[in-house]
């Protein structure tokens, strides 16, 4: 089936003339029909849209054109802004607003000649870990449809796992593209801060905010990277580096590679099977000739809580900007401050209500130094911690996720319970550092375990080269689910 090649399989064909673009598209949308009423991933699908593209991409081919995705199927999240293609953050406060323009990411990749699908569900502001939070209603984990997908980019990472798209955009904040992989048995990877533009990114939190790829396996997140990665113009905070070649990061091997695993990721109330599943992988790494050391990250367990004073008080700031006004719909009141007050009171749902409520405390005079200050002083001794384990390794294995996806309604009325499942991915998120998350085992009830690959900043390569020569020797990430 055209469905299950991946990416990279798909672009060798489309070269060789075996395939088009549009019977590879037309495929993806037929699985998008078919598997959409079980999965609901997908908020818009751009179907007419996506066909016209793939025909053009089958043109330009004809002429003897070729790019790096020409013809390639892939799904973006409804973070980012798509000009004419509703966006809407997963928020009603957003509903039908059309972008007057195409944020960069994207733009790069209908440069290169892929073709979007459609927008992909979200917690509302990328604000959550199960896509519960979705103001559209939740995305099903392929793998069992009482089961959450993870989140916030729950819908990305259902799509790429249930094979309606080859690959897909996403963005982690504090592990959104991570912990959706790790539950949807697929792979993603968060870029370093700065190594891709959020230029048409809608901001969450800014200083945290990164746009991430979802691909089946290493090597087609490599391929995505390397057409997103740059400096922009448009974002300040975007770095003026060149961008290496991610592919040919992929030698297949990691002898003599420095393996760290950190001590404090082994944790009470892990689930059994997760730590087993990781261990596991650290031997097989053993096998190929890493060099495995332990190492510490001492303020891994401040990670939560720095997250959760720093990621609301930025959402509270960014989120100001909603306010019947400017984008979106208006419940309009006469006056002004009614006005807002009912867009906001109905647009926004209640998990944005929480943190734009705690940012704006954590922000306040009097409160200021003790809570934001203080978790910015602990984010810089996050950032030293691996600062120093990188001195001495060259890419960390962690678990993704302390379990496997859990049924949707399970945490949803406990905010707390949900922000744990971020624990291991919120402190690269903080440090700004690479990292990936790619299939490595499941549980006792089939469900997949995410393993985490952790890099410096700007050390993609070295990530990507040790999850592909993984994958080279193990098969977890070509299961696919039943469906
Ligand atoms: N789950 C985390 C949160 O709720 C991270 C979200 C993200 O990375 N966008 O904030």
């Amino acid at each position: 089936m055209l469905t299950d090649l991946t990416l990279t399989e798909a672009q060798r064909k489309l070269r060789a003339g075996e395939i088009t673009a549009v019977e590879l598209t037309q495929a993806h949308l037929d699985r998008i029909r078919a598997l959409e009423p079980a999965l609901h991933a997908f908020l818009t699908v751009t179907a007419e849209r996506a066909l016209d593209a793939a025909a053009g991409a089958d043109r330009r081919r004809a002429a003897g054109k070729d790019s790096p995705l020409l013809g390639i199927p892939l799904a973006i999240k409804d973070v980012l802004a798509t000009e004419g293609v509703p966006t809407t953050c997963g928020s009603r406060i957003l509903e039908g607003f059309l972008p007057p323009y195409t944020g960069t990411a994207v733009q790069k990749l209908f440069d290169a000649g892929a073709v979007m699908l459609g927008k992909t569900n979200t917690d509302e502001f990328a604000m959550g870990s199960s896509t519960e939070n979705s103001g559209y209603g939740v995305t099903h984990n392929p793998w069992d449809l009482d089961r959450v997908p993870g989140g916030s980019s729950g819908g990305s990472a259902a799509a790429v796992a249930a094979r309606m798209a080859l690959g897909a955009l996403g963005t982690d904040t504090g592990g959104s593209v991570r912990q959706p992989a790790a539950f949807c048995g697929t792979c993603a990877l968060k870029p370093s801060y700065g190594r891709v533009s959020r230029y048409g990114l809608i901001a969450f939190a800014s200083s945290l905010d990164q746009i991430g790829v979802f691909g089946r396996c290493a090597e087609d997140l490599a391929a995505l990277l390397s057409v997103i990665a740059g400096h922009d113009p448009r974002d300040s905070t975007s770095m003026d580096l060149p961008v290496p070649d991610y592919t040919a990061a992929l030698t297949g091997d990691v002898a003599g590679l420095r393996i760290g695993v950190p001590r404090e990721v082994f944790i009470d109330g892990m689930q059994p099977a997760v730590e087993q599943a990781i261990r596991a992988a650290i031997d097989q790494f053993a096998a190929l000739g890493a060099d495995i050391r332990e190492i510490s990250l001492p303020h891994t367990e401040y990670g939560l809580p720095v997250y959760y004073i720093i990621a609301p008080a930025e959402a509270s700031a960014n989120l100001a900007r909603f306010d019947g006004v400017r984008y979106g719909p208006r419940h309009a009141q006469g006056a002004l401050w009614p006005t807002y007050k009912a867009t906001r009171g109905q647009g926004f749902g209640a998990e944005v209500k929480r943190r734009i409520m705690l940012g704006t405390y954590a922000l306040s005079a009097g409160y200021y130094d003790a809570y934001y200050l203080k978790a910015q002083k602990v984010r810089t001794l996050i950032k030293q911690d691996f600062d120093r384990a990188f001195g001495d390794v060259d890419v960390i294995v962690a678990p993704t996720t302390p379990t496997t996806a859990f049924r949707i309604g399970e945490k949803a009325g406990d905010p707390m319970q949900m922000y744990l499942s971020d624990v291991f991915t919120l402190p690269a998120s903080l440090a700004g550092i690479a990292g990936a998350s790619i299939p490595c085992g499941v549980d006792e009830a089939g469900l997949p375990v995410g393993m985490q690959l952790l890099g410096a900043a700007f050390d993609e390569p070295t990530v990507l080269r040790a999850a592909h020569a993984y994958q080279q020797v193990t098969g977890w990430h070509r299961r696919a689910p039943a469906l």
